[in-house]
């Protein structure tokens, strides 16, 4: 830590850095910072923390008192690629002032104890994760700013092709035609590679980047599978840097799960593996090339998955991305290939290292720190309790008869359903002290109060084409 510590201020010396910005998740995955001038920043702000006010912090304040510190971790220092002012970006976590416990809502400190807790287990020393978080580039986005925020507007160069506004026949991604046509087709191919050279500058190792299915300007950047806690602070740099180039260019992104009625929403597709002694667990000689752990591990993360599915799709939005026909699952099974079940084991690799399960219901609006370190205690459990995940299903889900539909498990169908699945099942998450019943409360609580009870006290957009002539 002492040599990290050293490496940040010839960081600040060798940049001529003039800021240092400190930056943190809130409760609900959204980062916020604040900068100090490099020539006030010290090495002891790396053991005191540095205080910032957190009474406006969501989901944090009720209890608490509103003086919070942050610790910045010496080993997240960056370059930020956009400020005009050279700046050294530092993540940190949030403690109690005096005492400098660890704040247990603190979304960063749960994925930390997370990983602590994996290694105690004894199962394995290091989980992967590799999410694969979609997004939409708009060109505008507005919304009704009155109290019913019951309006809005997007648009897009090629949402305006497909409402047959644009005057060229044409170039139109269309509805599920939109997938991977060279330009002019795809035009976002500058804007992506531009995301691609920041998230490179900055250390991000990007494997692969392209446009989505949706036909509104979806896309995609992969990068590199890492250690649970390193890949969330990676997913929060990607998004500020996917939604700050776009910015340069005026354009507006956004990671809501499902934008655009009638078209594929935005998944995140979470990869992920067990290690221990450097030796991959997931590999064997079961199904689909899978060892005993890893179908324990489905076993437990499918039969968690309406709790999980609160850190993970914890959006109202979330569940209308979770329906029939926009390759998103809708049922809870496994499967080699099938992209309609809730986990699919790739199969592009026969190779041991490459060996690991997709779960393909998360979706980007979730806080990544939380929703990993949810799928990894549920697979965990599925391992202490040799949960069985029961038997594969390689059919398209989509094309089964409603009763064979019927007799597999569903995910839940909203936001409220999954909460009253996550306040019945959470033990699996106390485990290791790693979430605490605080913890849960609180995002139930909040999550209820401010998004459930809010969306049904309003008037819905469709309800007027419904019921305006009643
Ligand atoms: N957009 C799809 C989803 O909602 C995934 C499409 C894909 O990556 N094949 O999960
Ligand atoms: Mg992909
Ligand atoms: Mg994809
Ligand atoms: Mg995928």
């Amino acid at each position: 830590r002492k040599q990290a510590i050293q490496k940040v201020f010839e960081l600040i010396e060798k940049e001529g850095a003039q800021m240092v910005d400190i930056r943190f998740v809130d409760f609900l995955g959204q980062q916020q910072h604040f900068s100090i001038p490099a020539n006030q920043f010290e090495p002891d702000h790396f053991d005191e923390g540095v205080g910032f006010d957190g009474s406006s912090i969501r989901g944090w304040k009720s209890i608490h008192e509103s003086d919070m510190l942050v610790i910045p971790d010496p080993t997240t220092a960056f370059i930020d690629p956009f400020f005009q002012h050279k700046t050294v970006v530092l993540i940190g976590e949030i403690h109690e002032p005096g005492t400098l416990e660890p704040f247990p809502r603190c979304p960063r400190g749960i994925a930390r104890r997370a990983e602590q807790f994996l290694k105690q287990q004894g199962i394995a020393d290091v989980a992967y994760f590799g999410p694969e978080a979609e997004f939409f580039v708009f060109d505008h986005a507005s919304f009704d700013e009155g109290p019913n925020h019951a309006f809005y507007k997007i648009d897009s160069d090629e949402g305006a092709w497909n409402r047959g506004r644009h005057d060229s026949l044409g170039y139109k991604p269309t509805t599920k035609g939109g997938y991977f046509p060279v330009p002019p087709t795809d035009s976002l191919q500058n804007l992506r590679a531009e995301m691609v050279l920041h998230m490179e500058a900055i250390g991000i190792p990007v494997e692969c980047q392209h446009h989505e299915v949706a036909s509104g300007g979806q896309c995609e950047i992969d990068f590199r599978f890492q250690p649970l806690l390193k890949c969330a602070d990676t997913l929060m740099n990607y998004k500020y840097i996917v939604k700050n180039t776009a910015w340069k260019y005026g354009k507006t992104v956004t990671f809501m799960p499902k934008p655009i009625f009638g078209d594929n929403g935005s998944g995140m597709h979470t990869h992920i593996s067990l290690w221990k002694d450097e030796q991959p667990l997931f590999f064997g000689d079961k199904y689909a090339g899978l060892s005993q752990e890893a179908l324990w591990f489905i076993g437990g993360i499918l039969h968690h998955a309406p709790a999980v599915i609160a850190f993970t799709n914890p959006t109202s939005n979330s569940f209308r991305r979770l329906v029939p026909g926009f390759e998103a699952p809708v049922n809870l099974v496994y499967s080699a290939r099938n992209r309609s079940a809730a986990i699919r084991i790739p199969v592009y690799s026969n190779s041991p290292k490459a060996k690991r399960i997709e779960a393909r219901f998360p979706d980007p609006s979730c806080n990544p720190y939380l929703a990993f370190s949810a799928l990894l205690l549920a697979g965990l459990d599925g391992i202490r309790n040799q949960i069985d995940p029961g038997q594969p299903i390689d059919k398209d889900i989509y094309h089964l008869s409603p009763e064979e539909q019927a007799a597999l498990p569903q995910a839940p169908k909203s936001l409220e359903e999954a909460l009253e699945a996550l306040e019945k099942d959470h033990e699996f998450l106390l485990q290791g002290g790693v979430f605490t019943e605080d913890v849960i409360e609180a995002w139930i609580q909040y999550k209820y109060d401010n998004e459930v009870q809010q969306l049904r006290m309003r008037p819905h957009p469709y309800e007027f084409s419904l019921y305006f002539d009643v």
